[in-house]
């Protein structure tokens, strides 16, 4: 059995607002109203948050009675190499505090580090290791946003090694810095009118 991702319920929440098709096959968004699941990328109209339920197995979330999304269609699988995708973005995720090399994946999946990054790269556009820079900054824009902890707080919490990476790291996926990054989003439209 696959391992459970470790995200909370918000995090989830952000992730299906922002479309993050980084999480597909991770977890489906179910609509208690609708009786209709998605992946989180879906691009139809959001549900109100009191309405979704998360589900991380598809057979969980069918046998609780919900239909697959039309439009996202969240059953159909794209590639015989999907099974290795979930596992190992799942372990990124999962893993994403810890200092994680790709020799570590590899073995972890039972394949060399060489063709885990060229068959990884294939069916995501990411290596693992970019793949896990966008995790970690995923983390920390959900921190800077949520929580009162300072940059610094934020940069080993979410498991970059250095303060110099993290700012590097976020700079070049947000086009700001990390402190720019929580003034410009805590202002003004606040995420809970949405709900
Ligand atoms: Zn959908």
């Amino acid at each position: 059995m696959l391992m459970t991702i470790s995200l909370t319920f918000e995090e989830m929440w952000n992730k299906i607002l922002a479309c993050d098709e980084k999480y597909d096959g991770l977890f489906f968004t179910a609509v208690k109203t609708t009786k209709i699941y998605c992946r989180p990328s879906c691009k139809s109209r959001k549900p109100k948050k009191v309405n979704v339920e998360f589900y991380f197995d598809m057979n969980e979330v069918e046998n609780a009675g919900f239909r697959a999304c039309k439009r996202c269609q969240p059953k159909v699988e794209y590639s015989p190499n999907i099974e290795l995708v979930r596992k190992v973005t799942t372990y990124l995720v999962n893993q994403s505090k810890e200092n994680i090399a790709l020799k570590d994946i590899a073995e972890y999946v039972g394949l060399s580090p060489f063709y885990l990054e060229r068959t990884f790269k294939q069916e995501t556009g990411e290596t693992p290791r970019s793949y896990l820079e966008k995790v970690r900054v995923d983390k920390a824009t959900h921190l800077l946003l949520f929580s009162d902890m300072t940059n610094l707080e934020i940069c080993y919490e979410v498991g970059f090694q250095s303060p110099s990476n993290f700012y590097r790291v976020f700079r070049m996926q947000k086009n700001c810095s990390p402190s720019e990054y929580r003034k410009l989003n805590m202002e003004g439209d606040s995420k809970d009118e949405l709900e």
